[in-house]
């Protein structure tokens, strides 16, 4: 069993379109990108999860020639506005092969994306299928668990995904995804001790006041610990809105203050903001020696191809 980061930026990817801000110009100093966080995971069968606005390219440079299903983990347009895309799997193949795609999502989610896709239903490129928060369903090989997130008011259907299945030697993996979020309201014993972690982490430092309830690194220690995984986590859906010291563009409105920066337990500094790829694996590592953590934490990036043999 494979997972396939496609996309590991927040919700207008990164560095971003008119953005001049000391991430962005690093990042394109260095030819780094992070598109909308979407992931596929490719066992005997393939399950991708969101289906955000760079679906096309993420897909297509990953020679994907067939989804088996999708779970959409909210409503907000980075982690659906691509779903039109899918109809180029019903184009290419012959007339009476094509099966629709199972699109899983929660009622809420539904009620919302249904006014813009609802027509690919009706001409039988998806087949919807309502999930339910807390209840196991079946995907071909994989047991998928739905949970309720925290992630605002224009996300009421926000969910997270605790997944099992057995990879190609017979044993079984299990994973969690976060998806966007900023609480889990009631955590169920079903999403703890996964093999696997895949976090959210928008900012490095939890801003002042976190109006779009989104999970910071500094927010999401606490929960890697409550969640204890066995093998390694990742972060996703990284974006560039901490404010980095003495850039002029800390006055746009994306950047915000940091509440309580992280700083070393022995005092001192905050840790520096990360600009690139390298900064981020590099301050994360820091970060969870300094304070003693146990957890292996991989700072994920597109294309990054993980194989779940062992
Ligand atoms: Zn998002
Ligand atoms: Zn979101």
């Amino acid at each position: 069993m494979d997972i396939i980061f496609l996309g590991t930026g927040g919700a207008w990817g990164v560095p971003e379109l008119n953005c001049d801000c000391l991430i962005c110009k690093e990042m394109r100093k260095n030819n780094e990108k992070r598109e909308r966080t979407a992931l596929l995971f490719s066992n005997k069968t393939s399950l991708l999860i969101d289906c955000g606005p760079d679906i096309r390219s993420q897909l297509s440079r990953n020679g994907l020639k067939a989804i088996d299903a999708v779970l959409i983990s909210h409503e907000h347009g980075d982690h659906y506005m691509g779903m039109d895309e899918l109809f180029a799997y019903k184009r290419n193949v012959a007339r009476d092969l094509f099966r629709p795609i199972p699109v899983y999502l929660t009622s809420k989610s539904w009620e919302i994306i249904r006014l813009r896709f609802e027509y690919l239903e009706q001409m039988g490129v998806i087949k919807t299928n309502i999930m339910e928060p807390n209840k196991w369903f079946k995907q071909g090989e994989f047991d998928i668990f739905p949970f309720k997130t925290e992630h605002g008011d224009f996300a009421k259907g926000s969910v997270g995904f605790a997944i099992k299945t057995k990879n190609r030697i017979g044993k079984e993996i299990s994973l969690v995804y976060t998806s966007d979020f900023m609480d889990i309201p009631e955590p169920t014993p079903e999403i703890v001790h996964p093999d696997y972690l895949i976090i959210q982490s928008f900012w490095l430092n939890e801003p002042v006041n976190n109006v779009p309830h989104h999970m910071s690194f500094q927010r999401a220690i606490p929960f890697i610990d409550r969640l204890k995984p066995k093998k390694e986590t990742y972060l996703v859906h990284m974006g560039d809105a901490d404010m980095v010291p003495n850039d002029p563009a800390n006055n746009n409105a994306k950047k915000y203050e940091p509440k309580d920066p992280l700083r070393p337990p022995t005092g001192g500094e905050p840790y520096p903001i990360p600009l690139d790829q390298e900064q981020w694996q590099n301050t994360v590592n820091q970060i969870m020696s300094d304070q003693g953590l146990p957890y292996n934490v991989i700072v994920a990036y597109d294309d990054l191809r993980i194989e779940m043999e062992k």
